[in-house]
């Protein structure tokens, strides 16, 4: 299978990364997971004293930010100024940032074009929000993963039981706080693009999501 370039959107805890990795792997295909640029700016923004508001300063951080692109096997991580960020990225205080950062114009204007450069060679399987919608409305093959809420959390708090202070509580409404300002944010929301094709996976495992996105390739 060669020449697609496949996007999968959807909101937090709807399977996106274990589906798009497997798809990626079974198609020989790279996996772009584009979260992961949103951290890297939050991160880097919060060592340099940024607020997620501050718009002049957001700007300064993407200018000053170089990130390099590196294959793995397990997909694509990016390297921010030479350093390997990917093990600090998943913290709840990054996850909250990261959100109000891709709401800023700054961010999202110097992202889409990475995003786009990596995109050129296609054989690409990109995650994120907004990959159907605006950073590759010419897609090949799109599809928004969605699931209940419940079940989203459940599956987020079980990803995080190493981690006693975060209860199916807390996890649920961390979730559906992100998911509401990604949504209604004014920059590129959280929707499925009108030709995508949906996918509730809320009583599907794994395997049959990876095998329904598969079908349609
Ligand atoms: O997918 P992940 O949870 O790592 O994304 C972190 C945050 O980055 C999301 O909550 C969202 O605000 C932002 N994001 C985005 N557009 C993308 C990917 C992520 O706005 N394409």
């Amino acid at each position: 299978m060669r020449g697609l370039l496949i996007t999968i959107d959807g909101p937090a805890g709807a399977g996106k990364t274990t589906v798009s990795r497997r798809v990626a792997e079974q198609l020989g295909y790279r996996y772009v997971d584009t979260g992961a640029l949103y951290r890297t700016v939050a991160l880097t923004a919060r060592a340099a004293g940024i607020e997620p508001d501050d718009d002049a300063g957001l700007a300064g951080v993407c200018d000053g930010l170089a990130i390099e692109v590196v294959r793995t096997a397990g997909g694509t991580r990016f390297l921010a100024n030479g350093d390997d960020v990917a093990d600090r990225l998943r913290t709840p205080e990054i996850t909250r940032m990261a959100s109000a950062v891709s709401a800023r114009p700054a961010v999202r204007r110097h992202l889409l074009a990475v995003q786009r450069e990596l995109g050129r060679e296609k054989n690409a399987v990109f995650e994120g929000r907004d990959m159907g919608t605006v950073v590759f409305p010419e897609a090949d093959r799109k599809f928004f993963l969605e699931a209940d809420l419940d079940a989203r959390a459940r599956r987020r708090h079980a990803e995080l039981a190493a981690d006693p202070n975060e209860t199916l509580e807390t996890v649920r409404e961390a979730i559906r706080r992100r998911d509401e300002d990604d949504s209604t944010r004014a920059l590129a929301p959280l929707k499925p693009a009108p030709d995508a094709i949906r996918i509730d996976t809320t009583d599907l495992d794994i395997d049959g999501v990876v095998s329904a996105i598969l079908a349609h390739c």
